[in-house]
């Protein structure tokens, strides 16, 4: 047994963490810390079938950290008898050099702060996750695993802005591409499910959950994909704009005298569904259409129009797909998100089974109908494993 791996993805109010045997894929335990800061944080911890929860009283990441392990301790998963052999970490932007799994050490540190301006919502919590994870666990390497990794190597073509080249190289002004585990893992998982080498596949990978993103990956290798100097281009998101003109920024900038942060902050956390119906839940979006709201409507129609125009730009790059695979909180759980992204590609060679499409069962599913020449499915992601087994390739 290759032992056990401590997964911790540390958000500037959340965190969240994992415990588990990448080589079997068991969880032993998964929860979250929330609110970290406010009177009213809580944390929770699943392992089997019991879910404990603590509230209040998490002022920040390094109680944050001490509540996850007596939240496992009380759940009967104590650290020290598990074999623990790592710490993975997901930190969401490697900038230009950094892209494999990097063990965490002072330099690496230093690196990863001076990235915190292209990442400044993600990366500086990352950074603090790391730092009070390695002060109480300093005798087990942990690992920095990058949301970036699987698409550093995107064909220039796509990861080239059309703007000024010098300033671009001076600034690392590139699309380097966000939920790559996710994709990556999902693309695996696909051709596994088809028993078909990845080399001889094109598949496109929507991950739709609150953040979102699709790729293009053509024979194990992205060759686009949604997001990309940040995490805020694309698909529209939970709370992210995805795709605007930038001349957007410049007039709010100019003309309504907004300034960087509340532009940054609008486009973050006060845009994408949220934005245009003041929900991001899309049971809760589903059913105010259904009461006749105008607003969650619109906001839905621009959705799907947008990852509509995506499929076909992918289509339309790669010349066809082999498989189209739908993963995350609304790509696995959302029949009525996904028969309208699809709906209508008959002559594109996409077509979807209603019944399967529509059927409550979980894991990895097809959802294509019989005579559809490109194969939809559902994959459930598991950017928690891939980063646990990201880890054994470096300690
Ligand atoms: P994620 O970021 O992958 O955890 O996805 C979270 C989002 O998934 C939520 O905000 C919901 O919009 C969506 N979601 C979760 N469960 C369901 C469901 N049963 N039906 C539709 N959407 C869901």
């Amino acid at each position: 047994m290759s032992g056990t791996v401590l997964v911790l993805n540390s958000g500037s109010s959340s965190l969240k963490y994992q415990l588990l045997q990448p080589d079997t894929g068991v969880s032993l335990a998964h929860g979250i810390v929330e609110r970290i800061g406010e009177a009213a944080s809580t944390a929770t911890l699943t392992s089997g079938n019991e879910e404990i929860r603590r509230d209040g009283g998490i002022a920040d990441h390094e109680a944050a950290l001490r509540t996850a392990f007596d939240l496992f301790a009380e759940a009967g998963q104590h650290l020290d008898d598990l074999g623990l052999v790592a710490v993975g970490h997901r930190v969401v932007h490697g900038g230009q050099d950094l892209y494999r799994p990097t063990i965490v050490d002072d330099a690496l540190i230093v690196k990863l702060t001076e990235l915190a301006p292209l990442a400044p919502l993600h990366n500086p919590p990352a950074v603090l996750g790391i730092e009070v994870a390695r002060r109480a666990l300093p005798d087990v390497p942990h690992v920095a695993v990058f949301d970036t990794a699987f698409f550093h190597d995107l064909p220039a073509a796509s990861a080239t802005y059309a703007i000024d080249r010098d300033l671009a190289s001076r600034w690392h002004i590139r699309r380097y591409g966000f939920h790559g585990t996710s994709h990556q893992y999902v693309s695996q998982q696909a051709a596994q499910f088809l028993e078909t080498p990845i080399e001889s596949l094109n598949q496109i990978v929507l991950h739709l959950g609150n953040g979102a993103s699709a790729s293009a990956i053509a024979g194990g290798r992205p060759v686009d994909t949604s997001m990309g100097l940040t995490p805020m281009e694309g698909l529209v998101m939970g709370t992210r704009s995805g795709d605007v003109d930038p001349g957007v920024l410049v007039y709010l900038w100019r003309t309504a005298g907004l300034g960087v942060e509340e532009i940054e902050a609008m486009l973050n956390r006060r845009s994408g569904m949220y934005g245009l119906s003041g929900e991001i839940d899309f049971r809760v979006v589903h059913q105010r259409i259904e009461s006749g709201d105008e607003a969650a409507q619109l906001a839905y129609d621009v959705y799907i129009h947008r990852l509509r125009k995506y499929i076909g730009a992918y289509l339309a790059i790669m010349g066809h797909t082999d498989v189209v695979t739908f993963t995350a909180g609304v790509g696995e759980n959302d029949a009525r998100v996904r028969r309208d992204a699809l709906t209508a590609l008959a002559p594109l060679g996409i077509e979807l089974d209603e019944h399967l499409n529509e059927s409550p069962a979980r894991g990895a599913r097809r959802i294509s109908a019989d005579k559809s020449p490109t194969t939809v499915l559902v994959i459930p992601t598991n950017e928690e494993l891939a980063i646990a087994r990201a880890c054994l390739t470096v300690i």
